[in-house]
């Protein structure tokens, strides 16, 4: 049997639309093994999803893989650091990630005080309005449908070529720690460290030295690495002894679609949990044994 995993996916704990229950129910649908939660700066998707792994049905029973996607920042960009089997329990762990979510909030505000003084009637309390809840881990895709409530652009494509994405008007980045400490954390939490996406970052002089930095792994599936790309990361991770992983980045949907690609549409073999379960096991043995 051909099993495959979806390792990258969000739910309504950070950007995503969707409860953590209702991705391990796509997953399932999907016939998939393994499905990751990989929230933003937080881990707080992941009890409820075990719980509905742990409902389902037997014969299409779904794992469920808790994981995180830490923010970082490297030569004025974003750069996301995927953490696979962290501790999701810890407080520390909740701690640190506490502190990235801080990070985020203060990127958000000045988001949101430059596009004022592009002269656009967005303010921080209407954008934080958009999620309910104690829990307001805000990102660009909430402040792009504010942009599209005030009538500032049509879609959150247009949002973030024009606004909010890296070669846009409103783009800022205040400092915030680095992939390579992204990386650390990761690992030191006893997890498995994976770059993601890095066909989006335009700089694969970084990919190589978080490669030689110390990933476990690299995205090699995913829906914004090109063909091409997809072929180079997998010669470096097989150079290299990495990891490929792969996921469809799956955000819920935004009005009829799926916010970046369909839950199960890019996957790994599942030959790559097994793999990352194995570094998580050997680095928690080593760590408290
Ligand atoms: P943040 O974590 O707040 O910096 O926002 C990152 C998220 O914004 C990503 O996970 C995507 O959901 C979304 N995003 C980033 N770039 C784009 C883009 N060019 N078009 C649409 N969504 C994007
Ligand atoms: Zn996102
Ligand atoms: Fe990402
Ligand atoms: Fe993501």
């Amino acid at each position: 049997m051909n099993k495959r995993a979806d390792l990258h996916t969000h739910t309504r704990a950070s950007d995503g639309t969707c409860e953590p229950q209702e991705n391990v129910r796509l997953a399932q649908e999907a016939g998939l093994a393994a499905v990751a939660i990989t929230d933003h700066d937080t881990v707080a998707g992941i009890p409820e999803a075990l719980k509905a792994a742990q409902r389902g049905e037997s014969a299409a029973a779904v794992e469920v893989i808790p994981g995180v996607e830490v923010s970082s920042v490297a030569r004025g960009q974003d750069i996301h650091v995927l953490g696979y089997f962290v501790p999701y329990e810890d407080e520390a762990f909740h701690e640190k990630l506490r502190g990235l979510r801080e990070t985020r909030h203060e990127r958000n505000k000045l988001m949101v005080a430059r596009l004022q003084e592009l002269g656009i009637p967005i303010t921080l309390e209407g954008v934080y309005r958009r999620k309910t809840g104690e829990d307001k881990n805000i990102g660009r895709p909430h402040i792009a449908e504010e942009l599209i409530e005030l009538g500032a652009v049509k879609s959150i494509d247009e949002a973030f070529a024009v606004y909010l994405g890296k070669e846009g008007k409103a783009y800022v980045n205040p400092p915030r720690i680095s992939p390579q400490e992204a990386i650390t954390l990761i690992k030191e939490a006893g997890g498995v460290a994976v770059l993601a996406h890095p066909g989006l970052y335009d700089d694969d002089e970084l990919v190589k030295e978080l490669i030689v930095f110390g990933l476990d792994g690299i995205e090699v599936w995913h829906p914004d690495n090109m063909r091409e790309q997809r072929e180079l990361y997998q010669r470096w991770a097989e150079e290299n002894g990495l990891v490929m992983t792969g996921g469809s980045d799956f955000h819920g949907w935004r009005g009829e679609e799926p916010f970046h690609a369909m839950l199960g549409s890019h996957t790994a073999p599942y030959d790559a949990v097994e793999r990352i379960r194995e570094i998580a096991k050997k680095r928690k043995q080593a760590s408290f044994g």
